[in-house]
């Protein structure tokens, strides 16, 4: 039997018509060097539809890509709910990359148009000779000089009329696209639907993931390249949340006057930024964190004197999240469960999260024999559900699949109550203030230099950023390369915040009974202390 419901496709276009009726009088905060501008989610998203309008007489058609090179601010909400409901693609492009990884990831994704925050022009411009197949760019801000041709952003959207007849689409059309390097080989496109995106909203409007509503003002410090800046942009706009944009004011100092002026009720981002928040505040006798009900802090585990420091000092409750790009991102958060009396709460807020309605998980043995829910068992963990990828786009990844279901990378347990904890990470990477560094990217650039045999660089715990690589290195015969040589041979090749500064020189690197470098074996001399280990300035 059929059940006679409606079938009405779950698109963009019409959260972007609920929230731009039903909460025409909430706001979006953008931060900018003289003060805070806002502006209502009524003019945002007649403005969005200014936009497509604009997008459209410049030739954007349906499927087309999008990208932006842009801060979190008003204007890529704008291009958020314009480009996915006019039938195009947004793509957003991480401007942490190094010149050339971008380059890739826009010829990959076949971007059409570029919009991009004036502040960002010079990285464009050092690729724009890459990047034939791009059609037109667009600045957001005023430029000086600018060094090729750019449309003006402000000019177009007030150049065209409001009223874009938002199309019909399928729900499984591609609304935005996000690429990920936290695999090894080249970053990898995820895809998600308006179908995807909705599902992925709704779940976190939920009262037991974090519950975001119209009683809410959210400080959004997640890049927006960063997830979609893990969906809330969406949310808001569904839930009634209000958005505070803090542009690239992204230290303690900045972020902590925002909340004092401005009062969000949750703040989203990863745990380097509220380490530095934390910095911030104590610094100052008047600090005054009390507006904010929650800190969801994710992307990197969250330390415990992390979650202790927020509650104990600001009375404010930390909320720690785990997802990945390909996740959407939000796949658990470790709100206490019932009846967990406030002293054991720290207990469950130090986990990973409890695993949110709409996603089955499970983990698994190097065989992919499937293990018990025991919080015991220790295995990878693998997801399936409506906003968890399928596939990559462009490219074939099998082995980060498995009879359909993604491999996380990250190992861990999970509990008979939902609950998951992270040990360990397969995925040869470290992750450094929430951005991924490429751990083999850095020792094949290392191991292209004379007087090198071999390097191998792990992640090794760092108070400000979490992780730091530690490159391990093997000299050649009669070499007395130096640390400082080496990091000198790698700066043109890798982004400055890359470089490591922790290096060893050591007769040999463990290996594994396949030949690879045991880099389980290299964590754990270095946690022994066994390791020489040179710091650089
Ligand atoms: P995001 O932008 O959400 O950080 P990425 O795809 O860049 O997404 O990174 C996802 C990876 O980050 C996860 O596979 C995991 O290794 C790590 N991660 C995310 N959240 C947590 C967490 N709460 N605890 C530990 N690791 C986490």
């Amino acid at each position: 039997m059929r059940s006679t419901m409606q079938d009405a496709p779950l698109l963009i276009r019409d959260m972007v018509r609920h929230g731009q009726w039903m909460y025409a009088d909430k706001r979006v905060f953008t931060a900018t060097p003289t003060g805070t501008v806002h502006e209502t989610f009524a003019r945002v998203a007649e403005r969005a539809e200014r936009l497509a309008g604009a997008l459209a007489a410049l030739g954007v058609q349906r499927d087309d890509r999008v990208a932006t090179l842009m801060w979190n601010n008003q204007s890529h909400m704008e291009v958020y709910l314009a480009v996915p409901s006019m039938g195009a693609v947004l793509h957003t492009l991480n401007v942490r990359l190094f010149p050339d990884q971008l380059a890739y990831i826009i010829n990959h994704a076949d971007d059409r148009v570029i919009i991009v925050d004036a502040s960002l022009v010079p990285l464009l411009a050092r690729i724009k000779d890459q990047i034939a197949g791009v059609r037109h760019f667009i600045v957001n801000g005023p430029l000086e000089d600018p060094p090729f041709a750019l449309i003006d952003y402000q000019e177009i959207v007030a150049a065209h009329e409001p009223g874009y007849d938002w199309p019909d689409l399928d729900e499984r059309d591609a609304a935005v696209m996000c690429y990920t390097s936290g695999t090894t080989g080249e970053p990898k496109g995820v895809v998600y639907s308006h179908r995807s995106i909705w599902l992925h909203s709704l779940a976190s409007t939920s009262a037991n993931s974090i519950a975001l509503s119209d009683r809410d003002r959210c400080l959004l410090v997640v890049p927006m390249f960063h997830v979609a800046a893990w969906g809330a942009v969406y949310t808001s706009f569904m839930a009634g949340t209000e958005l505070i944009m803090p542009q690239m004011f992204l230290q303690g100092e900045p972020l902590l006057n925002m909340i004092m002026e401005l009062r969000p009720t949750v703040a989203l981002g990863v745990p380097t930024i509220w380490n530095d928040l934390l910095r911030a505040a104590g610094g100052r006798s008047d600090a005054d964190l009390s507006s904010l009900r929650m800190i969801l802090a994710g992307g990197a585990a969250v330390p415990r004197f992390m979650i202790e420091a927020f509650r104990e000092r600001h009375g404010v409750d930390v909320l720690q999240g785990w997802g990945m790009t390909e996740t959407s991102p939000l796949v658990a958060v470790s709100m206490p469960p019932a009846g967990v009396s406030r002293e054991h709460e720290i207990d469950y807020r130090v986990k990973a999260g409890r695993v949110m309605a709409g996603v089955q998980i499970r983990i698994t043995d190097e065989n992919g024999a499937v293990l018990a829910r025991d919080g015991v068992a220790t295995g990878e963990f693998e997801l399936r559900g409506p906003w968890i990828t399928a596939r990559y786009y462009g490219v074939d990844a099998p082995e980060l699949f498995r009879d359909g279901w993604l491999r996380t990378g990250d190992i861990g347990t999970l509990d008979p109550h939902g609950f998951m904890v992270i040990t360990d990470r397969a995925k040869d990477m470290i992750k450094s203030g929430g951005e991924w560094i490429s751990s083999v990217a850095l020792e094949t650039t290392v191991m292209g230099q004379d007087g090198v045999f071999e390097a191998a660089v792990i992640a090794v715990p760092d108070d400000r950023w979490q992780e730091r690589p530690l490159c391990v290195v093997v000299r050649g015969s009669e070499s007395t390369v130096s640390a400082e040589e080496l990091r000198e041979f790698l700066r043109p090749s890798v982004a400055k915040w890359w470089l490591p500064e922790h290096w060893s020189f050591v007769d040999a690197i463990p290996k594994t009974s396949v030949g690879k470098f045991d880099k389980r074996a290299l964590r754990r001399l270095y946690a022994e202390g066994q390791l020489e280990v040179e710091t650089l300035e």
